[in-house]
């Protein structure tokens, strides 16, 4: 039998990169899939590319900063399969650059906004669905620099680590109840998020990886399937790094 099969699960953020990536996976293994995103085009995109391998998964349009949308996803996730037992709360912003003394207001409200305000959104919408379905597992992506900082991503870094925070306190919260909650902290990884980082750019930050080279999307999926399966029954509140040695130098 598959290790996620009949269990129902959110990913937002799902029409690109990780969160598409997730998506695959969790069906791959049997899941049923609402794929969310901000993007209805991208998100019907993974929808197909889930049918195309005979998996299970309907969209719903959802921006994680609006609290309504949080609410109503987890509404259209009950009315279509009646539970839900997983949420990858994965949609992410990289935000703008500027070092913290110049750093544009509206930008950092835009970044806590999407990054952490939405995981929170979620999860507030989610807990209570997971409790009436039995329980249920939380895997919020977080990021390496939710654990160090980096120069000139202020919102970024502080969003990242308030949601492993935030993560830390749903486990405790629910652990009793049958809901376990985890952190991942991937470093950098290929996909469109880092679409504007030139040449040099790139090839600095694949330096910083001991292993020498970037994360694909698939890898930190792997990660994210095992945290959302019973096979890591007794893991909660943890962050795992996901980060090619990135955080052992
Ligand atoms: P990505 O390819 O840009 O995918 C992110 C997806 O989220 C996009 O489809 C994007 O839609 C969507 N999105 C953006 N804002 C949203 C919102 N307000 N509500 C709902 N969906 C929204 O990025 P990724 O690299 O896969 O990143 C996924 C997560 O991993 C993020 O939380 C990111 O911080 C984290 N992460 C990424 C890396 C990395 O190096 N790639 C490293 C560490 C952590 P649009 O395309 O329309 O914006």
């Amino acid at each position: 039998m598959k290790i996620l099969q009949d269990k129902v699960a959110i990913v937002t953020g799902a029409g690109s990169g990780i969160g598409r990536s997730v998506a695959l996976t969790y069906a791959q293994e049997g899941a049923k899939v609402v794929v969310s995103d901000m993007d209805e085009d991208s998100g019907r995109h993974t929808v197909r590319l889930i049918t195309n391998q005979g998996g299970e998964g309907f969209f719903v349009k959802c921006d994680v900063s609006s609290p309504q949308d949080n609410e109503a996803l987890v509404w259209a996730t009950i009315d279509k399969y009646g539970a839900l037992h997983i949420a990858c709360n994965n949609a992410g912003i990289g935000g703008a650059m500027a070092p913290t003394g110049m750093y544009p207001v509206e930008a950092w409200d835009k970044v806590i906004a999407v990054n952490l305000s939405g995981v929170f959104y979620g999860v507030r919408y989610q807990i209570p669905a997971m409790l009436n379905s039995g329980g249920g597992a939380i895997v919020n992506m977080a990021s390496i620099l939710g654990s160090v900082g980096f120069a000139n991503s202020p919102a970024y870094v502080a969003a990242k680590h308030g949601l492993v925070g935030l993560t830390k306190n749903i486990a405790l919260e629910y652990g009793q109840k049958g809901i376990r909650a985890n952190a991942v902290g991937p470093a950098f990884i290929k996909t469109p998020l880092l679409k504007d980082l030139d040449e040099q750019t790139m090839q600095w930050l694949v330096g910083r990886h001991p292993i020498g080279r970037m994360g694909e999307p698939e890898e930190v999926a792997e990660l994210v399937l095992w945290l959302s399966s019973p096979k890591a029954s007794f893991v909660t509140g943890a962050y795992y790094p996901v980060d090619g040695g990135y955080l052992a130098q």
